[in-house]
């Protein structure tokens, strides 16, 4: 049995034993690429790990007896195997070998008579190829600056585990590969302190014509990677190796090595900011290597390069995929015809590769950088759509949650294209101009210059110190951080939904199982984010609303009941009457979260259409002790026609403020189903029937005292806003990236209502 060996004694025949990354790694040192060296534990010292320890005895039956769909019992099983793993001993045979190779490693890349310990960068190499990437390769851990045989042996180790991650499991069950098969190496590769990095394409990636583009930025790649730094990008003609075109871009921070090893950002020094990164020597050099790579492999490479004392190392090579399969041609341009139109959901231009999702099961697949495509998002997709460089869907409007999240996200999004899940493939690149709401095939030269203009003059600009107050609306607990940051007076929505679907399960799941302290546990940690970041400022939390169609997938959800609308159903208030227990658990953590001082949070209920409705809400909260114990403002959501006209009963019932949801006020005046495509360019929240009732409203409240607010979508409006400032609303709450745009716009226009009047002499 071979349990080490070095990159130049395999090749790229020996996936099996080492790995795709391992073999062709080999690959490349045997034909002579300037490869850092090191080599490779392989799957025969894990399978021979498992079974000298035993552990292959006692994991497997877990696996066997797991139902992967219990999403809490795979988690637990997942850690307890990672766990076991990392506690066991590594058979001392084995260790002697690793240690062996790696004093030898540091012994060649330092002195042979007095060797240091060299850093060394850890990576999992996974040996079934044919696993699709995203649910194997992609997932397994990869550790950089190690150093030490011990920590070295370690990290082999914790590799080994990360074959062993709840999604690994999940996704090797759903695809039928049997866990007893799956093997795992792991490569020890020299680290490169790259003073500049990045990747090269040996064709370009979209229509594969024949030049060779080369990115680099300061430091180490990753930066590059995930998109943290623009790089300088060099076309060079990959014919005659001459450089054709060289964009310098300006780097203000890169990605270095932490003295005791890691990570971590440090600003390029200013002399070095907007320089040509890689000189054209090198950048010559480069590409003359590129294009024997490809030659060597005989298509065209994704490399992954480094320079470090003048010498360039290549980190990794793999096939590019992307060449053919958005349709060939030339890159697109912006005169072209765009193959999807839908409405422009969330502001940004972004180019990426398409993920289909359909169904959770696809999540994973969906990478850094992608264009994530699917029906319509749900809750459970969150952390695919932090993942992903625009959003677009086939169904939805301005206001359904792909809208809604992607904003907040500040993600680019077009929604309500009607069939974006057909027209795209997985892996097509296309871009999405999420400013006009289209999509375009290819890479269109486009940047995302409006954003990036606006951003900045909002920002340089003074503040406007305004009467009319303007909050923020915060969907996502995480995002309250970046809300804080608008220096907004409050948080005019914030909603409950993320919070309780985090826990990956439905809250009937809580009532179902005798759990309802873990609800009133999450809702507190939700809003505990958002309360403690805007103190003393009011944050009005929203009670559960959902509709049956939201959260189906989430564990506890299978038996929310098929309804034929469920924007008209069985959701809000109504729904939380009928589950006092759920919304009693929701008012219990704001009543904790009183008592520990947070007392700037209020309740807002929602979807309400009768006063009595109020009145019950209000008869639990006295019951859980939140009233009369402590002085919580108390609202409503004003976003039912009924609620609007009868608002006057709802002031007798004493609502502390009211908050118009102009989503749902919007559809139901107008009977516009704003989730519907169809229908969208009906919905129209300036439309005079609502406003008409929003001004019956705002007139009505100001008689008894009461604050108006408005958090639907309208509410990032600037005409809407316009429009609300001269009714005589209190207060605006805005999506995270209008605020400050939206404070500009109240500012303005109540400078011009004065002006008015001072004109007209009142
Ligand atoms: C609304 O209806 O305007 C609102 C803010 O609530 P939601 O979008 O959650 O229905
Ligand atoms: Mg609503």
């Amino acid at each position: 049995m071979k349990t080490v060996v070095w990159f130049r004694e395999v090749g790229k025949d020996d996936v099996p034993l080492v790995g795709g990354k391992g073999a062709n790694l080999g690959e490349m040192a045997r034909a002579g690429f300037p490869i850092p060296p090191g080599f490779i534990v392989t799957s025969d010292a894990y399978f021979y790990f498992l079974k000298v320890t035993g552990l292959d005895k006692r994991i497997y039956p877990l696996l066997d007896e797991l139902d992967v769909e219990d999403t809490a019992k795979l988690q637990e099983t997942a850690a307890q195997i990672q766990r076991m793993i990392v506690a066991a001993e590594v058979p001392g045979e084995i260790e002697k070998d690793i240690v062996k190779a790696y004093e030898e490693l540091s012994k060649k890349a330092t002195s042979h008579i007095k060797p240091k310990d060299i850093w060394v960068a850890v990576r999992s190499s996974a040996t079934a190829e044919d696993l699709p990437e995203a649910s194997f390769a992609g997932q397994q851990a990869t550790f950089l600056y190690v150093r030490g045989a011990k920590s070295v042996v370690e990290h082999v180790k914790k590799c080994w585990a990360s074959l062993f991650t709840a999604r690994a499991i999940y996704y090797r069950s759903k695809q039928g590969f049997d866990h007893r098969k799956v093997g795992i190496a792991v490569v020890v590769q020299k680290m490169v302190n790259s003073e500049v990095s990045g990747v090269m394409f040996t064709a370009h990636p979209v229509d594969g014509s024949p030049v060779i583009i080369i990115e680099a930025a300061y430091g180490l790649g990753e930066a590059v990677v995930s998109g943290m730094v623009t790089p300088d990008e060099y076309v060079v003609d990959k014919a005659t190796l001459k450089i054709k075109e060289k964009k310098v871009a300006k780097q203000t921070k890169m990605v270095v090595q932490k003295p005791e090893g890691g990570t971590e950002e440090k600003p390029v020094p200013e002399e070095l900011q907007e320089k040509q990164k890689l000189p054209d020597d090198k950048i010559v050099k480069l590409a003359e290597i590129g294009r024997r790579i490809e030659e060597h492999y005989g298509h065209p490479q994704d490399i992954e390069w480094a320079l470090e004392h003048e010498n360039l190392y290549i980190v990794q090579s793999r096939a590019i995929t992307t060449i053919g399969k958005t349709g060939g041609g030339p890159t697109t341009s912006e005169e072209d015809e765009p193959i999807l139109k839908g409405l422009p959901a969330s502001p940004g231009v972004a180019t990426g590769k398409v993920k289909i999702v359909h169904d959770l099961s696809d999540l994973p697949k969906v990478r850094e950088g992608d264009v994530l495509v699917t029906t319509m998002t749900t809750p459970d997709m969150v952390p695919a759509m932090q993942r992903a460089a625009a959003i677009v869907t086939d169904e939805g409007g301005m206001t359904c949650h792909a809208a809604i999240v992607s904003r907040e996200l500040g993600i680019p999004a077009v929604v309500g294209t009607g069939n974006a899940t057909k027209v795209l493939k997985d892996g097509d690149i296309v871009t999405v101009d999420a400013y006009k709401g289209v999509v375009y095939r290819g890479k269109v030269e486009k940047e995302d210059v409006v954003r990036k203009k606006h951003v900045e003059v909002i920002r340089s600009a003074l503040p406007y110190p305004t009467a009319t107050l303007v909050k923020v609306n915060v969907a996502l607990p995480e995002a309250a951080e970046r809300a804080a940051q608008t220096n907004a007076d409050g948080v005019g929505l914030l909603r409950a939904e993320h919070m309780i679907t985090s826990t990956g399960k439905h809250p009937v799941w809580f009532l179902k199982n005798d759990k309802l302290d873990d609800l009133t546990e999450a809702v507190k940690r939700g809003i505990r984010i958002g309360a403690e970041k805007f103190y003393p400022k009011p944050v009005w939390y929203r009670t559960f609303d959902a509709r049956t169609d939201e959260f189906r997938h989430l564990q506890g959800g299978e038996g929310e009941p098929e309804e034929d609308n469920p924007m008209l159903g069985w959701h809000g208030i109504r729904r939380s009457l009928d589950q006092p227990e759920l919304i009693m658990a929701e008012f219990e953590a704001i009543k904790q979260l009183h008592e520990e001082g947070l007392d700037n949070v209020g309740v807002m209920i929602p979807f309400t259409a009768s006063v009595e409705e109020y009145v019950e809400a209000k008869k639990l909260a006295r019951k859980v002790g939140l009233i009369p114990h402590k002085m919580v403002d108390f609202g409503i959501m004003v976003e039912t026609p009924a609620a609007a006209l009868t608002i006057e009963d709802y002031l007798k019932a004493r609502i502390d403020f009211l908050s118009f949801g102009t989503n749902d006020l919007t559809q139901l005046t107008l009977g516009v189903d704003r989730n519907n495509a169809h229908v969208q360019r009906l919905f129209n929240e300036k439309h005079p029937s609502v406003l008409k009732l929003i001004n019956y409203v705002i007139r009505k409240a100001k008689k008894h005292g009461v604050e108006t607010s408005i958090c639907g979508q309208a509410g990032s409006d600037p005409e809407m806003v316009r429009k609300l400032v001269r009714m005589g609303i209190d207060s605006v709450s805005a999506n995270i990236d209008a605020v400050d745009k939206i404070r500009e716009v109240v500012f303005r226009e109540e400078r011009r209502i004065m002006l008015e009047r001072a004109r007209r002499g009142i």
